[in-house]
C-alpha cells in the first residue's frame, strides 16, 4: 500500500506454520496459523487453535517413555503412569504453567508449546525462504487460525509486508470482528478466504458460541468494496448441510454479491487433536458425506448463480 511501511517489530502468538499446503488458496502456499478464536464451533478441526494464550499440547501417541520429562518439570505436572496398556507420561493441566522445561527433552515431539511469540519481521523471514514455489506455482501465504482479526496489528503489519514483497496474500476468517478491523486487514489480502456456518442466528449462537449479524454485516461490506472473497462452508452432517440449509446460504452469499464458494466436506477426523489440549470431543459418531450428496449441495449453489469448488 503506497506510502505504508509495515512495523516489523510487532509480536503475534503463532500457533504453526504449515509449508506447501494446497487448500488454502491458489497454488503453493506457506498458511501461518495464529492462536485465538471468538468463536467455538463445536466441529472445530483445530482446537488447539481457540485459546489466546500458550497451551502445552500433548500427543500421547507420540511418547515413548523415555521417562525425562517428568524430571525436568519444576511443578511436578507430568509423572509415568499407564494408558491402556501403553506407558507414558501422564501430564496433569491443572498444575502445568506452560513453562516449556519439558519440551525441549522429549525428542519424539509428544510435549510442545502451541503458540510462540513472533515478531512480524521473524515470520516474513520464515515464508520468504519459500518465494520460489510461490513464484513458480502461483502461490503465497495465507494467514489463518484462529482468527487472525484477534491479532489485528500483526495480522496487518505481516500481510503488509508479504505484499510489498511481491508475494500474494490470503486470509481466512471467520469474519468475526468488528468492521473496521476487517476493512483494514482486508486491505493487505489479495483474497479472503471467508468462513459462513449458518444462516440462522440463534443455531449459529448454539453451534459457534457466537450470533451472526456481524459476520454477514461484513461479509456484505467487504463485497461491496469489491474484495476478491471466496466464502467457505464446514458442511457439518446434521447441522448446517441439508439441501434446505445449503440453498440459504447459497442465496444469502450470492445477494451479498460474492460470486464463489467452496463447500469443505465434514472432516470425521476432526476430533483427534482434542486429546492434546485435554478437551472432549463432544460431535463423534459423524461420517463424511458422500460424494454424490456433495454433488447434489454443489448444484443447489449454482442455481444461487455460484461459482462452487467442493473441498479447501
Ligand atoms: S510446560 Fe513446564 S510446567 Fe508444564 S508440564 Fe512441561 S515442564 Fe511442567
Ligand atoms: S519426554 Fe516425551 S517421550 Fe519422554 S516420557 Fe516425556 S512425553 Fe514421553
Amino acid at each position: 500500500m503506497l506510502g505504508l511501511s509495515p512495523d516489523m517489530s510487532i509480536e503475534g502468538l503463532v500457533l504453526d506454520v504449515d509449508r506447501f499446503a494446497s487448500h488454502d488458496g491458489p497454488g503453493i502456499r506457506t498458511t501461518v496459523f495464529l492462536k485465538g478464536c471468538p468463536l467455538a464451533c463445536v466441529w472445530c478441526h483445530s482446537p488447539e487453535s481457540r485459546g489466546a494464550h500458550p497451551e502445552l499440547l500433548y500427543q500421547d501417541e507420540r511418547c515413548d517413555a523415555c521417562g525425562l520429562c517428568p524430571e525436568t518439570c519444576p511443578e511436578h505436572a507430568l509423572s509415568m503412569g499407564m494408558n491402556g496398556e501403553r506407558h507414558v507420561a501422564v501430564l496433569d493441566r491443572d498444575a502445568c504453567t506452560v513453562c516449556g522445561k519439558c519440551v525441549e527433552v522429549c525428542y519424539p515431539g509428544a510435549l510442545r508449546i502451541g503458540g510462540i511469540a513472533t515478531s512480524v519481521g521473524e515470520m516474513v523471514q520464515q515464508v520468504e525462504a519459500d518465494a520460489p514455489f510461490f513464484i513458480s506455482s502461483g502461490g503465497g501465504v495465507t494467514l489463518s487460525g484462529g482468527e487472525p482479526a484477534r491479532q489485528p496489528d500483526f495480522s496487518f503489519n505481516f500481510l503488509l509486508a508479504c505484499q510489498m514483497r511481491g508475494i500474494h496474500t490470503a486470509m481466512e476468517t471467520t469474519g468475526y470482528a468488528r468492521t473496521e478491523v476487517m476493512q483494514r486487514l482486508a486491505s493487505v489480502a489479495d483474497l479472503l478466504l471467508f468462513d459462513m456456518k449458518l444462516v440462522d442466528s440463534a443455531a449459529h449462537m448454539k453451534y459457534a458460541g457466537v450470533p451472526n449479524e456481524l459476520i454477514i454485516t461484513n461479509l456484505r461490506m467487504l463485497a461491496s468494496e469489491g474484495h476478491d472473497i471466496q466464502v467457505r462452508v464446514p458442511c457439518i452432517p446434521g447441522i448446517n448441510d441439508s439441501a434446505d440449509q445449503i440453498r440459504s446460504t447459497s442465496r444469502l452469499v450470492a445477494d451479498s454479491g460474492v460470486k464463489r464458494i467452496a463447500l469443505l466436506p465434514y472432516n470425521s477426523a476432526a476430533g483427534a487433536k482434542y486429546d492434546w489440549i485435554g478437551t472432549p470431543y463432544t460431535l463423534g459418531g459423524r461420517t463424511t458425506q458422500e460424494e454424490e450428496y456433495m454433488d447434489v449441495l454443489a448444484g443447489i449453489c449454482k442455481t444461487a448463480g455460484l461459482e462452487v469448488q467442493i473441498g479447501g
